[in-house]
């Protein structure tokens, strides 16, 4: 074998060759070794592309080698960013009212629509002076609309009329005070009590008028006051009455004495003594209902438990007639009807707060003789207030 200059150029060149394909593989081996990274800084690794930058040289082909990248989410797919509730959870509210006292308010604000029907009216009339014919007709018709009823209107006007020819027409609205004060009396409204041992009271009326919510409310204020009180469910005709006693009751501690429905009233108000005069009760009030459709029956019905309740107990202290203003004259001929059937001996005016015939009360006064003892003026636990004539007749006329 001959061997040449160009043998030796062949030689040099293998060489060099290999060294280049040497020097080669260093620097792809160092490129692969982290240097490829930093030339995309920006980049965020989490955040997969989908497709390489096309000026991603061949040498960066060993990104491909990397785990397959999970496909991009779709954009809807985010997951919703979870933010804390803009308010607070409603909170769920208790069915049963705050047992606690409410802050009393005042009379005149309670009386709501039967002040200011009441009162404005006639203070537009008095205001103008001078009076006419007419304007005393006009008063005429506010003191009937407000249920204060033919004969007291009729004393008042003839009262009215008379000091009106001496005295200056804005005295008159105390002229009209004085005289429906002299009406409503001084008898005595207080509640009876027994003079030793258990206190009994009636509560009589005709259905709708709110005898259970009063019982309800006397029973809180009496339970407040430290007595023992039971409440005879004596209302077997009512559906749902005596559960109704029963919620009231919760409220004021009180015990309830019942029976099936349909029972017979005078049983369970016999059984209401038993129990009061068993458990020491201070009082027993005693639910009854009120089928004023029925005359006859509700008279016999309210006279046997009346005569269950004496033979056991004697007399019961007191027997309450509650009368709903709302139903205006009305309810003059119902007390008629209850007197005759019970001896009332006090009136509970109810839904006061509702109406504008407040002159019901005077009405009752006048014609039946029987005293207001107290006024509902709300459903809540605390509307009911011991009726003092010359708060309501400042109420009233303002
Ligand atoms: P009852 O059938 O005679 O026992 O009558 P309830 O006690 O069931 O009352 C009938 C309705 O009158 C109920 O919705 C009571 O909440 C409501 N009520 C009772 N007293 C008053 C009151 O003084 N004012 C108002 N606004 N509502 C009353």
């Amino acid at each position: 074998m001959q061997e040449g200059p160009g043998f030796v150029l062949l030689y040099v060149l293998i060489v060099l060759v290999v060294i280049g394909f040497i020097a080669g593989g260093v620097i792809l081996t160092r490129r692969r070794g982290g240097v490829v990274a930093p030339e995309h800084p920006e980049a965020p690794p989490e955040e997969p592309r989908e497709e390489p930058p096309p000026s991603r040289p061949e040498a960066e082909a060993p990104v491909a080698e990397a785990p397959p990248r999970p496909a991009p989410p779709p954009v809807v797919a985010a997951p919703p960013v979870e933010r804390p509730p803009a308010e607070p959870p409603t909170p769920v509210v208790e069915a049963l009212p705050v047992e606690a006292p409410a802050a009393p308010r005042p009379l005149r604000e309670r009386l709501g629509r039967a002040r200011s029907s009441f009162g404005q009216a006639l203070v537009r009339v008095f205001k103008r002076g001078g009076l006419t014919e007419e304007d005393w007709e006009d008063v005429e018709a506010v003191l009937l609309q407000a249920d204060v009823g033919v004969v007291a209107t009729t004393r008042i006007i003839a009262d009215l009329r008379a000091r009106s020819r001496d005295a200056a027409p804005e005295t008159l609205l105390d002229v009209l005070r004085a005289e429906l004060l002299q009406i409503l009396g001084d008898a005595d409204r207080s509640l009876r009590n027994a003079d030793a041992g258990l206190t009994i009271w009636l509560v009589t009326g005709v259905n709708g008028t709110g005898k259970t919510t009063t019982i309800g409310k006397l029973a809180l204020r009496e339970g407040r006051e430290g007595r023992k009180v039971i409440l005879a469910a004596a209302d077997t005709f009512r559906a749902a009455a005596d559960t109704q006693l029963e919620r009231w009751a919760e409220r004021s501690g009180a015990e309830v004495v019942k029976q099936a429905p349909g029972a017979d009233p005078a049983a369970v108000a016999f059984d209401g003594v038993k129990a009061a005069s068993a458990r020491s009760a201070d009082l027993l009030i005693v639910d009854t209902a009120g089928r004023l459709h029925t005359k006859k029956n509700l008279m016999e019905e309210l006279s046997k438990i009346r005569r269950v309740i004496e033979r056991e107990a004697g007399p019961p202290t007191e027997v309450l007639l509650v009368l709903d203003a709302t139903t205006g004259q009305n309810g003059i001929a119902q007390a008629r009807a209850f007197t005759e059937a019970a001896d009332v001996t006090g009136v509970v005016l109810t839904k006061l707060d509702g109406t504008a015939k407040g002159g019901i009360v005077i009405a009752v006064q006048q014609e039946l003789g029987i005293p207001v003892k107290l006024v509902g003026v709300g459903e809540g636990g605390e509307d009911l207030e011991p009726f003092d004539p010359a708060a309501f007749v400042d109420a009233l006329i303002g």
